[in-house]
């Protein structure tokens, strides 16, 4: 049987399948999309300690292979649900099933979406979650941000050197008819769909657990992003990956 599965190989799962690795533990990673999680997308990461200034793929791609380098399985399945019968835990793919001694949560969150109302406004034209990633493609034309907080305002700095003109409309507004692209910043929501009634969820449905990244089920943690914290950042993802894999 595997000692633990971890689902999310970014930040969180790949720190703790570090520390469970090397602690002699078999380990297998599932990952639904890319590993490295959603800072792969980020060119620049300026704040991880030790390493100045490196892009979020390189960075990951290093944690990825340190986890492997302790034996870590990195498996391209995306998990669908959880059974858990006490003494271990049954892990669901799309691909089928792993029975394993625990389970740590490091699914991370995804870009909030547009409403019904906006996505039917916006029609054909391109939507993106990422500016960053697709702003280039709209040198010289007219966009539109959606959104109203911190990072609406980054995404619209970042926009205004590229765009012939950036539209500013918040959620649910009207999207203007001559922008070429909507790019979305409405916030995060976290990737806990398939929890419902294994762990206790908060009202926003994180994971509840504290610095020990205990759930409410025995045998399953949660570290990172997907977890109830004030601070959501690589760092404390690492920390909270560190933590899980202590528990084992
Ligand atoms: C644009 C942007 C810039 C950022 N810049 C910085 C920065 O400069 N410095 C910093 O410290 N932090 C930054 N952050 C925050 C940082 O990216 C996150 O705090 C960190 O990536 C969280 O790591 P995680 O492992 O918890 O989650 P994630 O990185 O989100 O990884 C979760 C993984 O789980 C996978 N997954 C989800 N559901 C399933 C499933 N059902 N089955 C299998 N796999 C699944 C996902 O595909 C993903 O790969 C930034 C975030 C964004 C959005």
């Amino acid at each position: 049987m595997i000692d633990v599965v971890i689902i999310g190989a970014g930040m969180a799962g790949l720190t703790a399948a570090i520390y469970a690795g090397r602690a002699g533990k078999k380990v297998v990673v599932l990952e639904s999309n890319v590993k490295g999680g959603e800072i792969v997308e980020s060119t620049i990461v300026s704040n991880y300690p030790g390493v100045p200034d490196i892009s979020g793929a390189d960075l990951m791609e290093t944690v990825a292979k340190q986890a492997e380098g302790f034996g870590t399985q990195i498996k391209y399945e995306e998990v669908l649900g959880i059974e858990d019968h006490g003494e271990y835990k049954k892990v669901k793919t799309d691909e089928g099933e792993y029975e394993a001694k625990a389970v740590i949560l490091a699914m991370g969150t995804e870009p909030r979406r547009l409403s019904e109302k906006q996505a039917a406004d916006a029609g054909k034209r391109p939507v993106s979650y990422c500016a960053v990633c697709d702003g280039a493609l709209y040198e010289g034309k007219p966009v539109v941000v959606v959104g109203s907080g911190n990072t609406a305002k980054y995404v619209m700095k970042y926009l205004e050197g590229i765009a012939s003109k950036v539209y500013h409309i918040h959620h649910d507004d009207p999207i203007p008819e001559d922008a070429e692209a909507v790019f979305v910043a409405i916030g995060r929501v976290p990737n806990t769909g398939f929890l419902k009634g294994l762990v206790e969820l908060d009202s926003n449905g994180y994971v509840v657990a504290g610095e020990d990244c205990k759930t409410s089920c025995p045998g399953i943690f949660v570290a990172g992003d997907c977890r109830t914290k004030t601070t959501r950042q690589l760092v404390t993802a690492a920390g909270d990956g560190a933590v899980a894999a202590g528990q084992l």
